[in-house]
């Protein structure tokens, strides 16, 4: 039988000394619970090969598969404000790296595949229920159109973990651009490790900004790039509605890809101070709060790399530094107001429209208006009724004055309106993964009926397109969800 994966392992060949080889746990009963088929393509490998019995070994760790070199990954982290120095791969393994069949290298990694020399106190084990969390909601994002990590197979490993409960044991097996983190650069930096952190930033340019190879000032452009890359991320998170829950510096991607979906959640009812984490007491990682968090983890990655950035003058290079990340604020309040613009159908950058998308939200949370069904009927508005949208908002006065305002702005635009509703409904989605909806799939997965989960896969893997039968989907959670609380340290 040919190799599952034609793997090319850049991270354990170039990064000697900055990752410990490592091997999975020997799971007693692997068996893969689903696959995407697509992702695999994407991977160059044969449909179905991956439901076979050598990759439910390779799938949960258990063997690894030829080519592969698998690593724990070395890393710190700033979690809740707090420094620790050693994090690190704790219950997860880089596999490798495959070339796409784009020729884009990505990482091959495992999560919940047994301890290693960074668990700490943890079981290095995962279980079912945020295994499959996490290939919904990376699914979700990839369909909405942001950059983030994906779910290649979810496994049962046969054996149960202890959470309160015996539950059932899983890996995730995920593909990502990459799984350099800010923390990566932290732990080098920490530790005085000047060399080996100038090795990592010269793999993580290489990997993610070639053109800046060579460059005299690369490592005041790395920080320059991933600040640019952050403040794309999170506005598109925000004009989604999503909420990471844990935007720790050691789940802050240099790629720029969302990573680590831990107690994360899409908000239903506008609300900039919405939290669900259950240890985020203080709305650290609210909702509204993300792009300030995404800046203070951005000063943390410049304070990693100052000694690269000049290493003879610490002043010169905290100036530098600094200078690089006061244009952060703008950068993300410009690709926030460019993705607005499409949710509202406006072409143009017009000087009135940071107003009139601050002012419809401002109704939307005095409303408590259902995020991502206001958006989306907002197009309806425009096309035929406005009864859809007005019937979100408690005060008809104040919202029939801001569709007045809404109209006169939309017909400032030179393309037709059966246009403009058509491109508000690729950036507007009618299906996200609701809450109370992953919660069914999973609580019905974990008494092993899978029906929930590919329903709810099948909605958000097409979020923009109306499914018939899939209705439910569509909707908030009835009143008696009650509030919606996430757990981290899954
Ligand atoms: P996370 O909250 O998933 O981003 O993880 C933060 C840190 O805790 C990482 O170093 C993980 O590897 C580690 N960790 C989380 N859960 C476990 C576990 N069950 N066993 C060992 N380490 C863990
Ligand atoms: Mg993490």
């Amino acid at each position: 039988m040919s190799a599952i994966f034609t793997f090319d392992n850049s991270y354990a060949r170039d990064l000697e000394g900055l990752y410990l080889p490592w091997t999975g746990a020997k799971a007693p009963a692997p068996q893969v619970l689903r696959v995407n088929e697509a992702l695999a393509l994407e991977l160059g490998n044969d449909p179905g090969t991956l439901r076979s019995a050598e990759s439910a070994a390779f799938l949960t760790g258990t063997t690894a598969p030829e080519g592969a070199a698998p690593l724990a990954m070395a890393y710190a982290g700033h979690q809740f404000g707090g420094f620790s120095p050693q994090l690190g791969d704790g219950r997860a393994l880089l596999l490798g790296e495959v070339i796409d069949r784009k020729g884009k290298r990505r990482d091959i990694h495992l999560k919940g595949s047994g301890r290693t020399p960074f668990s700490r106190g943890g079981d290095g084990k995962a279980h079912l229920g945020p295994v499959l969390r996490e290939f919904l909601i990376g699914e979700a994002m990839h369909a909405l159109g942001v950059p983030t990590t994906r779910a290649l197979a979810a496994s049962l490993t046969g054996e149960m973990v202890w959470r309160e409960g015996g539950k059932p044991g899983a890996v995730l097996a995920r593909v990502a651009s990459s799984h350099l983190r800010v923390g990566t650069f932290q732990f080098f930096a920490a530790r005085g490790e000047t060399d080996r952190l100038r090795q990592l930033a010269n793999y993580a340019i290489s990997r993610h900004f070639p053109d800046l190879k060579g460059a005299n000032d690369r490592y005041l452009q790395l920080l320059s790039r991933v600040s640019e890359a952050q403040a794309r991320l999170v506005a598109q998170w925000v004009n989604l509605g999503f909420v990471h829950g844990v935007m720790n510096t050691d789940n802050v991607a240099i790629s720029g890809e969302t990573i680590d979906y831990g107690p994360c959640a899409f908000i239903d009812a506008y609300d900039p101070k919405a939290v669900f984490s259950s240890i985020d007491r203080n709305g650290r990682y609210a909702y509204g709060n993300q792009p300030n968090i995404a800046q203070w983890n951005l000063a943390r990655f410049a304070e990693s790399l100052l000694d690269l950035i000049d290493p003879k003058d610490s002043d010169a290079a905290i100036a530098k530094a600094t200078e690089v990340l006061s244009h952060f604020p703008h950068h993300y309040q410009a690709e926030w107001l460019k993705g607005v613009r499409a949710k509202l159908g406006l072409m143009k950058d017009l000087p009135g429209d940071l107003d009139l998308a601050n002012d419809l939200l401002a109704l939307m949370a005095e409303s408590r208006s259902d995020f991502t069904q206001t958006f989306r009927s907002l197009s309806d508005a425009a096309r035929e009724s406005e009864a859809a949208f007005r019937d979100r908002f408690l005060d008809l006065s104040k919202i029939d004055r801001w569709l007045d305002r809404y109209a006169e702005r939309s017909s400032l635009e030179d393309i037709p309106a059966t246009k403009r509703t058509a491109t508000m409904d690729r950036v507007n989605p009618i299906y996200i993964p609701r809450n109370h909806k992953v919660e069914e799939a999973l609580e019905a997965a974990e008494r092993g009926e899978m029906a929930p989960f590919d329903r709810l896969l099948a909605a958000i893997t097409s979020p923009f397109e109306a499914q018939k039968g899939l209705e439910a989907y569509a909707e908030p959670a009835p009143d008696d969800f009650g509030p919606y609380t996430t757990y981290c340290g899954t």
